[in-house]
């Protein structure tokens, strides 16, 4: 039995990172293991490390620690033409001077052997050569009929679609028969008709062939349609790694659920067990966390059930409807909430209707909660609105290098000026930018405190509104009781704003 049957794992990585001068990790502690034959897909936004993951596995990058295995093996320092691996990249970098045989060929062509001969005394010796033609001949015509484009070896390359000269270019990487074909968004310059078919025939080709592919995309569509295991990556970090059901119907959190598929995510409260807020209302789930935990809730669309007001469990407005094909994508509006909903009938618009979701059906996430998020307006003082309270706060930072004219105009870089009255605006607040005041009258707005967590070093505080129950999170290290009535403080320049939509002119 060889080495390669004892070990089901082609590629291994162990702990791999990737830090660039700048202290920029392009991957961070990679843990990941390929078997031999699958089909796996990272799948990420751009910048995200799929590229930088995808060089280091063919040798012509480095981890900067870490190792990675093949079969077994350490070739964290191996060239890149000691693997048996080859690449195909976006940008198909064919030889537009050379026709499709040359450029099949052309590596076959560099390539040298050593052979053995035997002198007429019987010595064995040893040369360097090149490979035969016939030989080099066959494994193109080989290569070609891989790609289905027999017959196309006189063509010269120019002359070919985008979809051909793709295929010509799989076809360079095949004829030199590797183990693993590495993939780098090779689709990406297509159109989308080509794509799809496309898709379908790498699919096959990794049928007939049995090696192992990994291919690299941002595309979900792409990444769910064709293979065997997923791996969704964020920032050089693997989010998720699963097959295309799961990664689908049990994604790990809302980075995984907002990029993969359509979804409904909301912002959350535990407020008992197995039941979460959100939308304004209670509903019961499957999921558990600790009571008062903020949480992100992601529902599909087709997962909501829509029906006729007051018949389910929260009455909202229809404000658009889409056909998509097989079904409408209605939103409902509910509150300042939006709900996109998929169904085979159409609710037209300013329909009153309901909606119910089934507890299987809301998947309730743990919260990667890094600071509090409000929808607001400004007003015509130049304050902002949110979270039940009024607050001072720099408009100018709105427009880069704006300023503010006597009476209270923007005036931007360009010269125009701009009456920022009732504009929405997003509200980013850090948790350590939040204070509180038993003076009610010291801050924006007032509520009580309903939460108190002690996260170590300091005590992590949830303080409640009366009106909407909108919640301020901040850290702290003083000492407060819970039910305390308290006013929210929040300097002037510790509070973000961005415009919701371009203000149209
Ligand atoms: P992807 O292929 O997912 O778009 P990359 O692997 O190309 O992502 O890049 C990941 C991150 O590493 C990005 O932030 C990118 O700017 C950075 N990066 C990539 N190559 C280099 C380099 N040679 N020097 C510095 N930073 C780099
Ligand atoms: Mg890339």
């Amino acid at each position: 039995m060889t080495k390669e049957n004892l070990n089901e794992n082609i590629i291994e990585l162990v702990g791999v990172s990737r830090e660039f001068e700048d202290g920029v990790f392009a991957v961070d502690n990679m843990d990941f293991k390929v078997k031999r034959g699958e089909f796996v897909t990272f799948l990420g936004p751009s910048g995200c490390g799929k590229t930088t993951t995808l060089r280091m596995i063919a040798g012509f990058d480095k981890p900067t620690s870490g190792k990675i295995l093949l079969n077994g093996e350490d070739i964290t320092v191996l060239p890149p033409n000691k693997r048996p691996i080859n690449t195909v990249f976006q940008r198909y970098a064919l030889f537009p001077h050379l026709n499709v045989y040359e450029n099949i060929a052309f590596g076959l062509k560099l390539k040298r052997v050593k052979v053995t001969y035997q002198d007429k005394k019987g010595n064995t010796f040893e040369k360097v050569e090149k490979l035969k033609k016939g030989y080099i001949s066959d494994k193109v015509e080989k290569a070609l009929k891989m790609v289905d484009l027999e017959g196309f070896e006189k063509r010269s390359v120019s002359t070919l679609s985008g979809g051909q000269q793709q295929r010509v270019a799989i076809a360079r990487a095949l004829v030199n028969e590797p183990k693993i074909l590495l993939l780098d968004e090779p689709l990406g310059a297509l159109d989308l008709k080509m794509r799809k078919d496309m898709q379908l025939e790498l699919k096959e080709m990794h049928k007939k062939l049995g090696i192992t592919f990994i291919y690299v995309t941002h595309d979900q569509e792409e990444a769910l349609t064709m293979s065997d295991t997923v791996v969704v990556m964020k920032d050089g970090v693997i989010q998720q790694i699963g097959t295309p059901t799961d990664i689908y119907n049990e994604p790990n959190n809302s980075f995984v659920a907002d990029f993969i598929g359509d979804s409904n995510i909301f912002s959350g409260t535990m407020i008992a067990k197995n039941t979460v807020k959100f939308i304004g209302k209670n509903f019961d789930c499957v999921d558990d966390f600790p009571i008062n935990e903020k949480v992100d809730v992601v529902v599909r669309p087709e997962d909501v059930v829509l029906m006729d007001e007051d018949k389910g469990q929260v009455n909202g407005k229809i404000i658009s409807s889409i056909f998509k094909g097989m079904h409408y994508e209605m939103v409902m509006k509910v509150g300042k909430s939006e709900v996109v909903i998929q169904d085979t009938i159409e609710r037209k618009v300013g329909e009153k209707v309901s909606i119910f979701i089934n507890p299987s059906d809301i998947h309730v996430m743990e919260k990667e909660f890094s600071s509090n998020k409000f929808e607001g307006y400004i007003t015509k003082n130049n304050t902002v609105v949110f979270g039940d309270g009024e607050f001072e706060c720099d408009v100018t930072t709105l427009y880069p290098d704006s300023t503010l004219d006597e009476e209270g105009y923007i005036i931007t870089k360009e010269g125009e000026k701009i009456d920022l009255t009732d504009v929405d605006v997003n509200v980013e607040v850090g948790l350590k930018d939040i204070e509180i005041s038993d003076d009610a009258e010291a801050g924006g707005a007032i509520g009580n405190i309903i939460s108190i967590i002690y996260k170590g070093d300091h005590y992590q505080l949830i303080v409640r509104t009366d009106e909407n129950e909108e919640d301020y999170v901040f850290d702290t290290e003083d000492t407060w009781n819970e039910n305390d009535r308290v006013s929210i403080i929040i300097p002037k320049e510790k509070i973000k704003l961005s415009l919701k939509q371009e203000i149209k002119r």
